[in-house]
């Protein structure tokens, strides 16, 4: 999925705060999350663990990999969970 839209929209901080994502701030890129609509499938974390690893708190750390890596492994993610706004573009 891309993780800079959804429904063909690029994404931005209010409507994804509106959506019920939280937010997770890096340096060049910020990452969001839904645990509502995650499935648990894991591309995330195989993705790049240092970024994403589960039951660290927080779980999520931007700054732990490179932006365009980060927005690489979020348009992995497969059910629209992960989002991205970038900042260095
Ligand atoms: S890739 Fe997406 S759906 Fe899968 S665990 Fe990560 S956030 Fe959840």
């Amino acid at each position: 999925m891309e993780g800079n839209k959804i429904g063909g929209q690029a994404t931005t901080e209010e409507s994804l705060l509106a959506q019920g994502y939280r937010k997770y701030t890096g340096k060049d890129i910020d990452i969001y999350y839904n645990k509502d609509i995650c499935a648990h499938v894991g591309n995330c974390v195989r993705g790049n663990g240092a970024v994403f690893e589960v039951g660290r708190k927080p779980w999520i750390l931007p700054d732990n990999g490179d932006a365009a890596d980060d927005a690489r492994v979020i348009n992995t993610c497969p059910t629209g969970a992960l989002k991205f706004v970038r900042k260095d573009q």
